[in-house]
């Protein structure tokens, strides 16, 4: 049985022809699947009854395991679905007046392991498909319309973040379909700006995603220069921030927005302090050499949401504000994200689910001495012990 999921309309058009069917029955058939949420092929009612009847017997539409869903107090859905072999990958819904987000995982676990992150402390399993990315927008497009009691056309998500668990520039090839489904005037017909691919900076396949399907992106930067970078996002040992910027400046010809998002998760004592923020602007404002670029962006400040055995705590708001407040003065539109969810760890960076850790990267973290970031010395006898605010 082929799980049909799977398949952007181009390949649905090429697997029809290959069951001797004229190619725009691939347009019906998505439209079935991507617009109405039909799954059972004998109600496809403008389908011939022999392809109906050829559907039924070699190809189906798999929803994806509810192992548990949470409604947090600010009306945030949390699904954790159970993809098999020990493994649960969470999406979350996010409400808000005029518009609904979903942020989709791309991966069970992740390999990156950010120093900052829940998922990356989770080690890595594996890669999800095309059919699994995209059936996480299924179910809850059409679960949350029936909910809601929608009329058709109606949508009740407005908005993609590939901003769950996982790294999606490293999980590519399965990526692009699932993304070219959402754009598809005959799948969700989600615009290019709504759909937003955040990156810790897989430096080769942001180039690739600008010519292959070029979504709003966003880049996970959390520090000013690379010696903290790389503790925090070891990836950064690999392409560091010069490489990761140029990259992000070139994919902004390509961008349908005229800016990148840069995200900035803000840790207590760790990369919050004014000189900080005034690093930041340097490097992200530049001064229009070709020794400082600069890149034309928005930056969006995430109060860090805490998770156990992090060892690392959220900067106190009035710290945020600073940080922002030299940003925005040095004419960087800022904005410090507002947390959702979090009364369910539905909150950016969360998000744990269940992983079989296959890299064996927590155990090696256990045999390990354990990696601390170096506090400013100013910081570090301070001791500030704020503790995690629940709403940001
Ligand atoms: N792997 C991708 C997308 C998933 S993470 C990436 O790293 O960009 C989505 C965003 O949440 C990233 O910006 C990530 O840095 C941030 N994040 C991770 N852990 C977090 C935490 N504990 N608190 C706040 N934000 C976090
Ligand atoms: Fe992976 Fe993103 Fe978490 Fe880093 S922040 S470990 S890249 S999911």
């Amino acid at each position: 049985m082929v799980n049909l999921l799977q398949f952007d309309r181009g390949a649905l058009a090429e697997w029809c022809e290959q069951q001797g069917e004229q190619a725009f029955r691939a347009t019906q058939l998505f439209r079935w699947i991507h617009q109405r949420g039909e799954r059972d092929f004998a109600a496809m009612s403008n389908l011939a009854k022999s392809f109906r009847d050829k559907l039924v017997a070699s190809a189906e539409v798999v929803d994806l395991a509810v192992a548990s869903e949470q409604v947090a107090e600010d009306g945030t859905i949390k699904w954790l679905f159970d993809v098999g072999a020990g493994d649960a990958v969470e999406t979350v819904f996010i409400p808000e007046t005029g518009r609904g987000t979903l942020c989709i995982s791309s991966q069970a676990g992740c390999a990156v392991n950010c120093r900052f992150c829940a998922t990356g402390h989770q080690g890595f399993s594996r890669n999800l498909t095309t059919a699994e990315i995209v059936a996480q927008l299924w179910h809850a497009e059409f679960e949350l319309r029936r909910r809601l009691g929608l009329r058709e056309g109606e949508r009740a998500i407005t908005n993609v973040v590939m901003m769950g668990m996982g790294e999606p520039l490293q999980n590519y090839s399965q990526l692009v379909p699932a993304l070219r489904t959402m754009l598809d005037d005959h799948g969700y017909g989600l615009s290019r700006r709504r759909v937003t691919v955040s990156t810790s900076g897989v430096v080769p396949m942001m180039d690739r995603l600008r010519d292959d399907c070029p979504v709003a992106l966003a880049v996970s930067l959390h520090a000013p220069d690379d010696a903290l970078r790389d503790e925090l996002v070891p990836l950064n040992r690999k392409y560091p921030i010069a490489e990761l910027l140029a990259s992000a400046r070139r994919y902004l010809e390509r961008a349908p927005r005229d800016f990148i998002t840069i995200e900035y998760c803000m840790l207590d004592g760790v990369n919050d302090s004014p000189a900080q923020a005034e690093a930041l602007l340097a490097l992200l404002h530049g001064d229009g050499t070709a020794a400082a670029p600069g890149l034309a962006c928005k930056v969006n400040l995430i109060p860090f949401n805490p998770f156990a055995a992090s060892g690392l705590k959220r900067s106190p708001a009035a710290r945020v504000a600073a940080f922002a407040a030299v940003l925005q003065e040095g004419g960087i539109v800022t904005t410090i994200r507002k947390t959702r969810g979090d009364d369910i760890a539905a909150a950016c960076g969360q998000l744990a689910g269940e992983v079989q850790d296959r890299t064996r990267v927590v155990e090696r973290r256990a045999r390990a001495a354990p990696v601390r970031v170096a506090l400013p010395a100013s910081r570090r006898s301070a001791g500030e012990a704020v503790a995690p605010g629940r709403r940001s």
